[in-house]
């Protein structure tokens, strides 16, 4: 082939070379799973916050219980002395009786308190055990999502490898002046072509009509012709 259409493959293989970089920086499934996993992240902490919140009620209900214990019996105690006959004083009748109510308020209250904990616990219990549930399907979901990133960037990574063996060997194929050539013509356009491959008449970068006496040129071995318009080295491409 030609060193001329050589060199406009190679221009066409660092233009492909470029795109891939910059498709590797944003492959969906890696963004898909690092979206994921952030989301996974904030879940998990709200189910470790609730299982915090379900252990510090079960505390206080066993608390509670213990508290009632002790209410209990202490009116054991006060009941037994009221119905000793060992106080026989009026006044500390009364005041005892009193104490005796007041005590079985408190339990009365401390059981209602209790029942209503032991409820919300359970619910709480309930909830969580959903939500572990949910965790370990989310957690599936996002090895696939791992697998399919990993997958999808190997890919990625081994086309590029790919291409740059290619690189490398029309690197050794071109001769280095025109190759310099090419470098210093790209300086002009930095990321676009500079080299315009020549079809029907037509520069393949700015599409302008060349004139016919350029296919004589284009055909010269060892010519290096641009296009006025636009100052790509032309290529002849039919
Ligand atoms: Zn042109």
């Amino acid at each position: 082939m030609d060193q001329l259409q050589l060199l406009w493959q190679f221009q066409e293989l660092e233009q492909e070379i470029n795109r891939q970089k910059q498709n590797l920086q944003k492959i969906p499934s890696i963004h898909e799973h690092r979206q994921e996993k952030e989301k996974f992240t904030h879940f998990q902490q709200m189910l470790k916050e609730k299982e915090e919140d379900l252990n510090s009620l079960k505390r206080e209900l066993r608390r509670k219980e213990l508290e009632l214990q002790t209410i209990t019996a202490s009116l054991k105690e006060m009941d037994k002395k009221l119905y000793s006959g060992e106080v026989r004083n009026v006044k500390e009748l009364e005041n005892l009786e009193k104490n005796v109510q007041t005590k079985k308020k408190e339990i009365s209250d401390l059981e209602d308190e209790i029942i209503h904990m032991m409820e919300k616990s359970e619910q709480d219990a309930a909830e969580i055990s959903r939500l572990k549930k949910t965790e370990e399907e989310k957690s599936k979901t996002l090895q696939q999502l791992m697998v399919k990133a990993r997958n999808d960037l190997a890919k990625a990574q081994e086309n590029l490898e790919q291409l740059n063996d290619k690189h490398g060997e029309l690197l050794q194929t071109i001769d280095e002046s025109l190759l310099n050539r090419y470098r210093e013509l790209s300086k002009r356009t930095p990321g676009g072509r500079c080299i315009s491959l020549v079809k029907k008449g037509f520069c393949g970068i700015c599409n302008v009509s060349l004139p016919s006496s350029f296919k004589g040129y284009l055909l010269t071995p060892g010519k290096l012709v641009y296009c006025e318009n636009c100052g790509s080295l032309l290529v002849y491409g039919d």
